[in-house]
């Protein structure tokens, strides 16, 4: 008995991922070439728009950030992440590209940046709650909040104090390791492909590039 009621679970678990998944690449779908470069300027925001409602979905976000898109980020920037207001910020330019790619996960990875205010804002209510409240619930949610050894704890630190905008420093910081390592997971979901190796091997030849003229003026 117990063991058909385990093998129901693993089935309606193995179910679910199965729809999700297609649910993901249906939605991938919709960014890349063939299908994006027929849609028009405002049949694109459209579905920037619906994008964004299916990723607040799934990334389990509560607070609904707002965002709009943006001819002022700097030139190579695709999008950016106010906490303090939860606001994201898009470039304008993407809706000109002739797939939608770089687009979708440009919002995936902002969004990505609202998901870890959510949790860091969610983990510092229950230790103030849990100083008082030490109910199972509360141990459990705290260990939700935090996965992985309390990174929400870092992840504020990082978003509100020290964030880094350019140079090497902004690849190292906890913030944007895990916003990078999700839009690869994001575009494998999305697309079957990671999209963004390409980019970013020529952004590290780059960084490359100014470690080695730091390290030879500091020779010189
Ligand atoms: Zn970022």
């Amino acid at each position: 008995m117990s063991t058909n009621v385990w093998d129901e679970f693993l089935r309606i678990r193995d179910e679910l991922l199965k729809i999700r998944k297609e649910n993901l690449r249906f939605e991938g779908d919709k960014f890349k070439r063939k299908n994006w470069s027929k849609l028009s300027t405002v049949e694109k925001s459209n579905q920037v728009n619906a994008f964004i409602d299916f990723m607040i979905k799934e990334l389990n976000i509560t607070n609904k950030p707002t965002w709009s898109f943006s001819t002022s980020l700097g030139k190579d920037v695709a999008g950016a992440y106010y906490p303090l207001r939860n606001k994201i910020i898009i470039a304008e330019s993407l809706l000109c590209k002739k797939s939608g790619k770089e687009l979708a996960l440009t919002i995936g990875h902002e969004l990505r940046h609202a998901y870890q205010r959510q949790l860091y804002l969610n983990s510092e209510n229950l230790k103030k709650v849990s100083g008082r409240y030490t109910t199972a619930e509360n141990r459990i949610l705290y260990y939700i909040n935090n996965p992985k050894h309390e990174p929400a704890t870092e992840w504020g630190r990082n978003m509100f104090i020290s964030y880094i905008s350019e140079g090497p420093g902004y690849w190292k910081q906890p913030v944007e390791k895990d916003a990078h390592a999700y839009e690869a997971d994001l575009s494998e979901m999305l697309f079957g492909q990671n999209f963004r190796k390409e980019i970013n091997k020529k952004l590290k030849k780059i960084r490359n590039k100014y470690l080695n003229f730091q390290k030879n003026k500091r020779g010189g």
